[in-house]
């Protein structure tokens, strides 16, 4: 379990920030240190997988476990060319990216997902974290999570670390 209280008496307490203070990962993301350059980039290049939590690599593309979840096991798909959108994808490039939709729900299968919600955030306005590099998620479903979104929708716990979640499905990466 990650949550955590801050106890950082300088913190406004508006309902807005309130609800990140519950939830370390996002706040890591808001308040952290942002990295220089692209951060899939990054990623690709420095061959640090098991700590960077790089499932797999592909041909044209990695598989990372988002480390600001919006569920357990969510995983994105990443092109290791940095591009912006879909629409620059090469043919081979998008048949790739099919079977590593597949490939991932299939690892995930380990999760017991009810269903899975897949697809991509282009530009800020359309939720995108990192909107200079195209990325495709993949998010594994539980009935009755949803219950919970409109409530604590940033303060949702993890229920395992990230790196057991790692771990389980490297293993079962197929
Ligand atoms: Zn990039």
């Amino acid at each position: 379990m990650l949550l955590k209280r801050v106890t950082n008496s300088s913190m406004p307490s508006s309902p807005k920030q309130k609800k990140v203070v519950f939830a370390p990962w996002r706040m890591d993301f808001i308040l952290g240190k942002k990295e220089k350059g692209c951060v899939f980039c990054t990623r690709q290049k420095r061959r640090k997988d098991r700590e960077d939590l790089i499932l797999h690599r592909g041909k044209h593309y990695f598989v990372i476990l988002n480390k600001y979840p919006y569920n357990n096991g969510h995983l994105m798909i990443v092109p290791n060319r940095h591009i912006q959108s879909s629409e620059q994808l090469r043919p081979q490039e998008m048949v790739e990216l099919v079977g590593l939709m597949n490939q991932s729900m299939r690892a995930l299968k380990i999760t017991r997902p009810h269903g899975f919600n897949m697809g991509a955030n282009l530009g800020r306005a359309a939720g995108a974290g990192i909107e200079e590099h195209f990325h495709f998620h993949v998010i594994p479903r539980w009935f009755g999570d949803t219950n919970f979104w409109p409530v604590i929708a940033e303060t949702k716990s993890m229920p395992e670390h990230l790196l057991t979640t790692y771990d389980k499905l490297k293993k079962a990466w197929s």
